[in-house]
């Protein structure tokens, strides 16, 4: 390490590329939440999933424990299994493919737009057999897939959509909030994500008969809740008319997320702002290609911001990019390898590389660099700075 690196990661803490902000309001909800006696699936959960059927204007939303608990309930739900087809995209968390495969149905890969890294909506019509069930976009770092003439295709061969929207609480499409219309949509409130509940998911849905059967599948195939049962009024008896799973959330995670989801518009406009002055400051860089914006009207939660190294231009892979970066004291993710590069994927469908070569370039060449609504101006500085530095620019 050089002499100016040294003096320069010295000099401050490690910045990771994202920090979850916890409000002193949110734990004083969760002491709260402890001391009234009740920390199962009860008032808290009812009083988020309205607050949040309000926020983004969703006839229902249904809580969980994870949106990869969310997604695999969506899928049983609609019945695919074996013999089924599942449409998605390659460049996602591995979480996508995962409920597809438990479900024993098969996942088929579109490649994904070079620029925006979301599924190529114009190949989808190509891939759709008699066997295809369900297409399940996911919003790529928040930036809302082009969605009119996805549901076009979804309504002339009378297809479900599942959209995993694990990144895009807040995200508009055309003006209109991801959740607010559509089908099914399914948000994640792991810590890393824009809001959390500590862990959790929520089902949007509109369609009344999938979210009485989501009701009933998250909680043993009981079809009323425990707090109907367990609360003053509430009747004892009850039926069970499904072999259900148990991934309700609990009142304790749900305390977590009502300051969480009064804090998200401010915090998706703090990423907005950050955001803007990483494209301001790398305008013209070579040694980086920023992500692109489509031309339709859109609102990104920017859950990650992730461009490319251009290997070529730097003379860096990406993975020392990340390696210098840590030098620097920053830290970086990888968002995401594409997933059919994983052995499960190839061994069980057949998947190689050089099948979706745009997902596998980002796959390769993808970095997350620090974006969180707490991160500071100073914080940012460090990241361009240490940027400059490692492509010597200075
Ligand atoms: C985080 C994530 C998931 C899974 O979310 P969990 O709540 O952790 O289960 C699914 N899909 C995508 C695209 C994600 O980023």
């Amino acid at each position: 390490m050089s002499q100016e690196v040294k003096s320069l990661s010295q000099n401050h803490e490690y910045l990771p590329f994202v920090r979850t902000s916890i409000s002193e309001q949110t734990i004083a909800d969760v002491v709260e939440c402890l001391r009234s006696g009740w920390i199962a699936t009860g008032p808290k959960v009812q009083l988020l999933e309205q607050s949040l059927q309000d926020y983004l204007k969703a006839p229902h939303a249904q809580l969980v424990t994870s949106a990869t608990a969310g997604l695999h309930l969506a899928l049983l739900a609609l019945d695919v299994g074996p013999g089924d087809e599942v449409i998605t995209t390659p460049m996602t968390f591995v979480a996508t493919l995962n409920v597809i495969a438990l479900c024993g149905a098969k996942p088929v890969l579109i490649d994904v737009e070079p620029g925006t890294y979301n599924i190529d909506v114009k190949q989808i019509e190509a891939k759709i057999t008699s066997q295809t069930k369900v297409i399940m976009p996911v919003h790529f770092a928040g930036l809302p897939v082009d969605l009119d003439p996805l549901y076009a295709l979804a309504k002339k061969y009378n297809l479900r959509v599942i959209e995993d929207a694990a990144h895009a609480i807040g995200s508009e499409y055309k003006g209109k909030k991801i959740g607010s219309f559509g089908d099914i949509q399914v948000f994640s409130f792991h810590p890393a994500k824009n809001m959390t509940t500590g862990e959790g998911g929520c089902i949007t849905s509109h369609d009344n008969t999938f979210a009485d059967k989501i009701g009933r599948m998250r909680f043993h195939g009981i079809d009323r809740d425990a707090w109907n049962r367990y609360s003053k009024g509430g009747s004892q008896h009850f039926d069970v008319v499904l072999p259900g799973y148990k991934c309700n959330m609990s009142d304790l995670q749900a305390s977590i997320g009502l300051d969480q989801l009064a804090q998200l518009d401010a915090g998706n406009q703090k990423r907005q702002t950050l955001v803007n002055r990483y494209y301001e400051q790398f305008q013209g860089w070579e040694e980086i290609i920023l992500p692109q914006k489509p031309a339709y009207e859109h609102f990104n939660s920017w859950h990650i911001f992730a461009p490319l190294i251009n290997t070529a231009k730097c003379g860096l892979s990406r993975d020392e990019f990340m390696a210098k970066m840590k030098e620097h004291n920053i830290g970086t993710g990888l968002h995401y390898p594409a997933v059919h590069s994983f052995s499960y994927y190839q061994e069980a469908y057949g998947y190689k590389i050089g099948d979706f070569p745009a997902a596998e370039h980002i796959g390769n060449h993808v970095t997350s660099l620090p974006l969180f609504p707490s991160m500071t101006q100073q914080d940012q500085n460090r990241v361009i700075t240490a940027m400059q530095y490692i492509f010597n620019k200075r």
